[in-house]
Order: structure tokens, then sequence, then C-alpha cells
């Protein structure tokens, strides 16, 4: 389908083939696997604080509907297209699977700038969005989280937004709201200390000593930080950290607590006192033992692969990895990967249980939410290091290759609708 035509569409594409492929999947059987079932555009024109309107450009890709609402994040980036949610979205199907939740994936953006919005532009937007997609979501139908560039803050004007047209509060529209408006404990640390407690995990898989171990983490966001912060927890030195603006670097290790001080005061991290500077590309090629890529897709390409020194891959973010480093890593047996499908899995797990706890007006304390976390995330990596290992393939083709054919069994359960 020429629409979604986008680099990052094309290697969700390639990434679904091969799994595909190790599956065993008919040709004429995979298109209903891989293209999204819906897809929104819409334009949103909002008043600027100077008077002119702007109108910007809102995308929601529902993947598909199989097996319950779908689920999946708003970002707020410059560079959103309709290919690029759409890959997220197909990602966040596998990844829904992989981990056993009763949702399809779905993923929404707006091209825009959030660092050069007021937050009274940024509420703006945000309610016409909300607004623009109501007889497309529900909680029954659709439910948008944070993502790159939106936080807890947007969640509380989507959901009030639609609570306002709904004539009632309905909290369970979002997920990754505040606590105070039904929110869950956890949610906004979920996804990186999943990060983390899965580097545990493959730590241990791969005979690594997390206290002599050393961390270089790309984009210190939500999803980088609190990978950051629960690594150094476990004894984890982090000698590097970058953000949209560029890196900092210290063999010494990065006192973070003095860190997210500096990033408190001057919102980046960058010209941080105690540390050198270095840019993003060197960043990733820093000797470590641990390496999170928790920004963008597409940082470690067939260009640089070959060239990271790590024992550990642990993909914070959505495709950060492109099928050409594959090729690369999968030579590498030194490199071990936890592909981003299950490696940033416990942000869409808190998510479910967040959805589960609103929909029953019954809350739980964060020592249960994380209990339940690790227990899904554990299930899931063990499930996916047998795969590799029986099958003898990479961690991500494994991972991938569960998710895919849990959609696949639903949709040949379901039937094809005449
Ligand atoms: P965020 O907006 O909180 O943080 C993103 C960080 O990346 C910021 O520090 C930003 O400056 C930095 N950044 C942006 N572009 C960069 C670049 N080109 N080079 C280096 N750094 C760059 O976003 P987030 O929620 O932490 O999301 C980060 C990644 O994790 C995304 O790929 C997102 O899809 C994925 N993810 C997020 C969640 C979640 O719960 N928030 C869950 C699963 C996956």
């Amino acid at each position: 389908m020429e629409i979604y035509n986008h680099p990052t569409f094309n290697m969700a594409c390639q990434q679904f083939e091969l799994a595909a492929d190790q599956l065993e999947i008919p040709a004429t059987e995979r298109p209903r696997l891989k293209y999204p079932k819906r897809a929104m555009i819409v334009s949103l024109p909002c008043r600027a604080a100077d008077g002119s309107t702007r109108v910007f450009e809102g995308f929601r890709v529902q993947h598909h509907l199989t097996l319950g609402p779908t689920k999946g994040g708003l970002r707020y980036h410059p560079d959103v297209t309709l290919g690029e949610v759409a890959a997220l979205a197909m990602w966040m199907s596998w990844k829904c699977a992989l981990t056993g939740l009763p949702y399809g994936g779905a993923k929404g953006g707006i091209a825009c700038d959030p660092r050069h919005m007021t937050p009274a532009e940024l509420e703006q937007l945000t309610r016409r969005f909300t607004q623009e997609m109501i007889p497309f979501i529900g909680p029954q139908v659709d439910i948008m989280a944070p993502d790159m560039g939106t936080n807890e803050q947007v969640m509380a004007w989507i959901m009030d937004s639609y609570s306002v047209h709904m004539g009632h509060s309905v909290p369970s529209i979002v997920t990754g709201k505040p606590v105070s408006l039904g929110g869950s404990l956890g949610r906004r640390e979920a996804t990186g200390r999943g990060v983390a407690h899965l580097v545990a995990r493959a730590a241990d898989t791969i005979g690594l000593d997390l206290k002599q171990a050393t961390a270089v983490v790309q984009g210190y966001g939500n999803v980088g930080s609190v990978s950051a912060q629960t690594l150094d927890s476990f004894g984890v030195k982090i000698i590097a950290v970058s953000d949209v603006f560029g890196g900092i670097f210290n063999t010494r290790g990065i006192d973070l607590v003095k860190l997210d001080e500096h990033v408190a005061r001057h919102r980046t991290v960058k010209d941080f006192p105690e540390a050198e500077p270095v840019s993003n590309e060197q960043l990733l090629l820093t000797p470590c033992d641990i390496l999170v890529p928790a920004a963008m897709e597409r940082q470690i390409t067939g260009a640089n692969a070959a060239r990271i020194h790590c024992r550990i891959l642990a993909e914070g973010a959505n495709g950060p990895t492109t099928p050409e480093a594959d090729v690369i890593l999968n030579q590498r047996d030194e490199v071990f990967v936890i592909p981003d499908i299950l490696c940033n899995a416990g942000g869409v797990v808190v998510s479910y249980f967040e959805w589960v706890q609103d929909l029953q007006s019954f809350f739980w304390s964060e020592t249960e939410v994380m209990q339940r976390l690790y227990h899904i995330l554990d299930e899931a990596y063990d499930h996916v290091w047998r795969q590799a290992r029986a099958k003898k393939i990479s961690m991500r083709l494994a991972a991938l290759s569960v998710g895919i054919q849990r959609v696949r069994e639903a949709k040949a359960l379901r039937g094809l609708f005449p």
C-alpha cells in the first residue's frame, strides 16, 4: 500500500516478511496480517499565541481489531508521518500479542514541535485532535497513551475533552494519565524499569556482572532516564547519556541526581559540568557493556552496527535497529539483543493494568503493579529465549514470530467476515 510508504514502515514490513518466512505463512495470508485496518489523517487548525492560525497534520493508525480494542501511544514530533505511525502501530500489535494483552496495536501522532509551543497551544492542539478522533476512539475501541513528545498532562487533556463530550468522566479512554485522574501507580516508570529488569535477565543469561558493568543511554526522556536510574540502582555505572541536543560522557560515571537537577533547570543534558560533550553518533559507538537506544527509530544501521561495542543491546526505543544492522549483529555473537517489542513492553503492560483498574474503579498498590509487570515480562523473556535457542534464530525474529503467530491464530479462528 503506497500510502504508508516511509523508511520506517518499509523496515517494519521487512521484519514482518522475515518472521512470516520463519513461520511459513503463505503469501496470500500476509497482507491481511500486515496492513493496518484503519488509518485517519486529520487537519488541525489552531490559533497560535501571536493570533495567526496554523494547520497541523494529525494521524491515527489502528493496526488490527481482532483481539480487542487497539492500544498505542501518541507522538508529537516534527517528522511524524502516516508511514511512521503505521510502522509503530504494527509493532504495537506484535508487542501486545507477545505479552498476551487483549489488544491490537495502534499509534498516533501530530507533526509539530512541542519544544517550540506554549502550554496553551499544546492544550488547544490536543483538544482539537481528540475532538476529530471521537468517532474512532473509546475505552472499547482505541486507547491512547504517551509517546515521544507527549506526557501525563497531554493524556489529562485528552481524557477531559472526551469526558466533556460524553457528559461523564471516562478515565479508561487513555492510559499514562496522572494518578490523581485515575492513572496507575508505576505507569510513568514502567517502560524504563521494564528495560532495566530485562537487562538484568539478559545479564544473567550471558553471565555479566551488573555491578562491574557500564551503560550508555541514547535519549534521556521518560524511557531513557528511568532506564538509566534503575540500572544505576542495580550498581551499573552510567558513562554516557544524550538527548536531541547532544550527549555527555564521563568514564568515571555520571551522577544522575546532579544530572536530573541540571535537566530540570536547562531542559537538556547538554553542558552538564561533570562530563565531556559527545555527539549522538559517537555516543552509540562508545565502548560499554549495556547500550540502551531510547530515542528515535533507525539509529543502529548498516553503517554503524559493526562498530558498536556492547554486550547487551537493550532497545528502549521502538525500531532503533534496521534490518541491515540486524544482519551484521546476527553475526556478532558477543552482542545480545533484547528486541524492542520485548524490551520496552513494560509501558503497554502497565497501561493495560491502568485500563483494567479504570474499568473496575479498583486500584492497586505500586508493589502489586510492579510484581505483575515483572511476571509478564519474565514469561515473555523466557518464551522468546526458548524459541530463539530451539529454532537457532535471533531474539528479534523469535519475538516477532511469537507475536505474529498469536495474531494469525486469532484471525484464523474468527474467520473472514464476508
Ligand atoms: P520522550 O519524549 O520522553 O524522550 C525522548 C528523548 O529522546 C528526549 O530526551 C529527546 O531529546 C531525545 N531525542 C529525540 N530525538 C533524538 C535524537 N535524534 N537523538 C538523540 N536523542 C533524541 O519520549 P519517550 O516516551 O521516552 O520515548 C522514547 C522512545 O521510547 C520512543 O521510541 C518511544 O516510541 C519508545 N517507547 C516509549 C514508551 C513510553 O511509555 N513512553 C513505551 C514504549 C516505547
